[in-house]
């Protein structure tokens, strides 16, 4: 059973009631590109299933984290040569701002490491 969240921006586009650039869509999974873009790939893969982040997906629904992963590759092997970086922003002091899972597949450029 799907939960949503009628509060929850990323439930919205999911639901086709805020436009989004979807670039793949699967049965647990959709995945659209970021409005503001730091890299030349920046695609935010997400279950269409509401949860707060990555850990509480896959203690909910295991097969929807998984296609999670796998649509990330999917996503740097068509728009890249496979390289890419795939970032779960998880709680307030990392980042996170929208609390509904995503992950951040960045490609395209050269990276640095640590982050900041
Ligand atoms: P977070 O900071 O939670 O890890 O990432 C949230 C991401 O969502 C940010 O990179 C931000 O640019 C993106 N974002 C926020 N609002 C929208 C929106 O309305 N549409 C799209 N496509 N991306 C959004
Ligand atoms: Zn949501």
């Amino acid at each position: 059973m799907t939960s949503t969240d009628p509060d929850c921006l990323f439930c919205k586009i999911v639901a086709g009631d805020i436009p989004a650039d979807i670039v793949r869509e699967s049965e647990h999974t959709i995945a659209f590109r970021d409005i503001n873009a730091q890299a030349p790939t920046h695609v935010l893969v997400i279950p269409k299933r509401h949860e707060p982040d990555i850990g509480s997906l896959a203690a909910a629904d295991p097969d929807a984290a998984l296609a999670l992963l796998h649509e990330a590759r999917a996503i740097a092997d068509t728009e890249g040569n496979g390289t890419y970086r795939l970032v779960f922003n998880t709680g307030a002091d990392a980042n996170q701002t929208v609390f509904h899972c995503h992950g951040h597949v960045l490609a395209g450029r050269s990276m640095g490491w640590p982050p900041g």
